[in-house]
């Protein structure tokens, strides 16, 4: 008996419960993780348990077992999705994505890397050496993004603090050819490599600097991993392309950014002044730049009233502000440079599909997870947002679509309750009416805006909504501890955010004199990345879009994407918020399975069908088992003849007629209709 059919390591996929009960879907998965099972299958979708411990399940020869095997023919695993994907893809020419999904530190981009791996190694049986560049540069260029975007949280070492997509584009022969990497960053500052750093006139004392202490007061917010930039990732930097002064300019905004943190000002008389200058200095030298210009654009702000131009100074407090949004626009600009750099390298060119076929693409998306910390803030807010869009996504793609489906094929159907959380999505991103419109608003009102100033817009336009509250509106709520809190229900439980920050973080302001100073650098790589320094104060420029702005529409646009691709998906759950490799919260394992709908999920795809293709398609495909089909069949309709088909190999009771498509139930008939296809083909 093959192991995934063994009662000892528990079900294989959920839909083989007995019953459907969290209580039974929750020992499932406990005795699965206990017996070293981390993944199980709800039907195509693999529910991923972190191990938090090596599992020798990755290596070459686990890749031979999966490779070009269906599904079922092998324990649950991300190489049997990643082979999916690859299939439908080469077999359909259809697009696919695979969506990776769960909160931080469950095992996202981990799972990521498997499946980038899986998909590395099966792919180019002819070594041709084109394919071998393309995919080193497609593996080294994760590991660049990983070493930039990922930082320490006080729930994961080594989170993402952004989402990521990848495309990789395949020519017809199903080889990798190139691809294209989006990026979604939401935090911002960063650290370097000890030893760059030294070379950068920099202590490697890292409490010396501000913004990477660790425990002290964070002036940004935060503090990122200093061992984040390692020789290896240089390394990486030069195979991909980028040149010694590229890199150096990458250490040189790296090193600026832990002196700005350094950076204190103070007054005297009415002079705002910095205290250590010495550090202007050193950021002088680094940015190629006039140590004056340095100290100016910190101290001062160039303002057009009328035709004239004049030098307004800054109060100690604006200077702190800006010092601090130099610091994340610096890290952002550079992140998006080098995002920018590798697309140019991996993106591909020249593929002409009249003579190559037609190029499709499997996009793998790893994004951050609901998160719930102690103090939410705008982050959250966007993260949270973010994993509703998907869970929409979700439910359209598997729960609702597959509903329709069935009523529009005349397929007898119970119909199944979910919670549709477009309410929640709506909530967040209606022009007008929702809180991002709200937000905007508020940030261009004219004169002082406060974050008050937000939340009473929020109170009033939402007051009446089912999933938003506020301490105003409930006084009498323990959760909303301060006037300053505000609560979502959201899908996945409730969130308490705090106001404060929202209008800073909206509107991300960088004052212009910054993006000049940037842009006369003498360093041409710095220079590329601040191509709006070019105007200069007088050129009328555009409001920039605000973060939320940005943010909504770029999930917009990655949800459009998504959708018109054949989605997988793997659904991470962390065990345990202590990295153990033993130990199985069940509480929070329980909270994780029910935000990510794996239940509803459970319950769709045992009232579901497996598999539906139209009449003629799987004629096309089946017709060499049957002798009543092949080579043609003299039957009234392709319909009638797949009755035969399905008649002839016993599998009546595992189908049903629809009006242009046969539905097969369980996966396991199809695994034997492709067996006995191959036998003849
Ligand atoms: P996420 O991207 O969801 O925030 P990660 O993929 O970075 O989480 O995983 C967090 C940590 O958990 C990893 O650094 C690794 O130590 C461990 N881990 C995750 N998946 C696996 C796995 N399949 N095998 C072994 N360890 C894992
Ligand atoms: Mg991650």
């Amino acid at each position: 008996m093959a192991e995934h059919e063994s009662l000892e390591f528990g079900k294989a996929d959920f839909v083989l419960l007995d019953s459907v009960s969290l209580e039974e879907f929750m020992a499932n998965l406990k005795l699965r993780f206990e017996k070293g099972r981390i993944y199980t299958y709800i039907g195509e979708v693999v529910v991923s348990v972190n191990p938090y411990r090596a599992m020798n399940i990755y290596g070459r020869d686990t890749i031979e077992q999966y490779k070009g095997r269906e599904l079922y023919e092998r324990p649950p695993h991300l190489f049997a999705i990643a082979d999916a994907a690859y299939k439908a893809m080469k077999r359909r020419n259809k697009d696919t994505c695979i969506v990776i999904s769960g909160e931080s530190g469950a095992g996202k981009t981990e799972a990521s890397k498997y499946i980038m791996q899986y998909i590395a190694a099966i792919t180019n049986p002819g070594q041709r050496a084109e394919v071998e560049r393309v995919k080193n540069m497609l593996l080294k260029s994760n590991c660049v993004l990983e070493a930039f975007g990922n930082a320490k949280t006080n729930r994961n070492d080594n989170s993402s603090r952004f989402g990521k997509y990848m495309d990789i584009n395949f020519d017809f022969k199903g080889d990798p050819i190139g691809g294209h990497i989006n990026n979604y960053l939401l935090e911002k500052v960063g650290g370097g490599s000890e030893s760059l750093l030294r070379s950068l006139h920099v202590s490697k004392d890292p409490t010396a600097y501000s913004y990477i202490k660790v425990g002290g007061q964070v002036k940004v917010g935060y503090h990122r991993s200093i061992s984040a930039l390692t020789l290896s990732v240089a390394d990486a930097m030069k195979v991909i392309g980028f040149t010694p002064d590229e890199i150096q300019t990458v250490y040189k905004v790296l090193a600026t950014i832990l002196h700005l943190g350094n950076l204190t000002f103070g007054v005297d008389g009415d002079t705002t002044l910095i205290e250590n200058s010495k550090v202007v200095a050193v950021i002088g030298v680094l940015l190629a730049t006039k140590e004056e210009n340095v100290g100016k654009a910190l101290l001062y702000r160039t303002v057009a009233t009328g035709r004239d131009v004049i030098d307004k100074q800054h109060t100690t407090q604006e200077a702190s502000y800006g010092r601090d949004a130099l610091a994340k626009a610096m890290y952002e600009r550079m992140f998006c440079w080098i995002v920018g750099r590798i697309n140019d390298v991996i993106e591909v060119k020249n593929y002409d599909a009249k003579v190559h076929g037609k190029n499709t693409v499997i996009g793998v998306l790893d994004i951050y997870g609901f998160e719930i910390f102690q103090n939410n803030s705008f982050e959250q807010f966007c993260i949270n947002y973010c994993n509703e869009k998907l869970q929409q996504l979700f439910i359209q793609l598997v729960l609702r679509q597959e509903q329709e489906e069935y009523q529009r094929e005349g397929i007898p159907w119970k119909h199944i309750d979910y919670f549709n959380n477009q309410i929640i999505v709506d909530l967040v991103e209606l022009q007008h009416k929702g809180i991002f419109s709200v937000l905007d608003e508020a940030c261009m009102t004219v004169g002082k805006v406060t974050d008050e100033v937000f939340l009473q817009g929020l109170n009033s336009k939402l007051a009446k909504h089912a999933h938003y509250t506020s301490r105003k509106l409930s006084p009498t709520d323990k959760s909303l501890e301060f006037d300053r809190d505000f609560r979502i229900r959201h899908y996945a439980g409730d969130v308490v955010y705090s106001v404060v920050g929202f209008i800073d973080k909206n509107k991300d302001t960088l004052f212009q004199d910054f993006k000049r100073l940037l842009y006369n650098s003498s360093n041409p790589v710095l220079k590329m990345m601040w191509p709006e320094g070019k105007l200069s104060i007088t050129e009328v420029t555009k409001r920039p879009l605000t973060a939320a702005t940005l943010f909504k529409n770029s999930m917009i646009a990655l949800v459009e994407n998504l959708a018109c691709k054949e989605p997988y998906y793997v659904r991470c759950i962390k065990p345990n918020d202590v990295k153990s490799p033993l130990l199985f919260e069940y509480e929070r394992c329980r909270h994780q399975v029910e935000y990510l709908g794996l239940l509803e999920n459970v319950r769709v795809r045992r009232a579901g069908f497996a598999n539906r293709q139209e009449y003629p398609r799987f004629l096309q495909r089946y017709k060499m088992i049957s002798e009543f089909t092949w080579p043609n069949h003299d039957l009234p309709s392709d319909k009638e003849a797949v009755k035969r088909l399905v008649q002839g190999c016993g599998f009546e009771h595992d189908v049903a007629y629809g009006k242009t498509k046969v539905f097969v139930r369980t996966p396991r008939t199809l695994f034997c209709l492709e067996e006995q296809r191959d036998e003849m083909v």
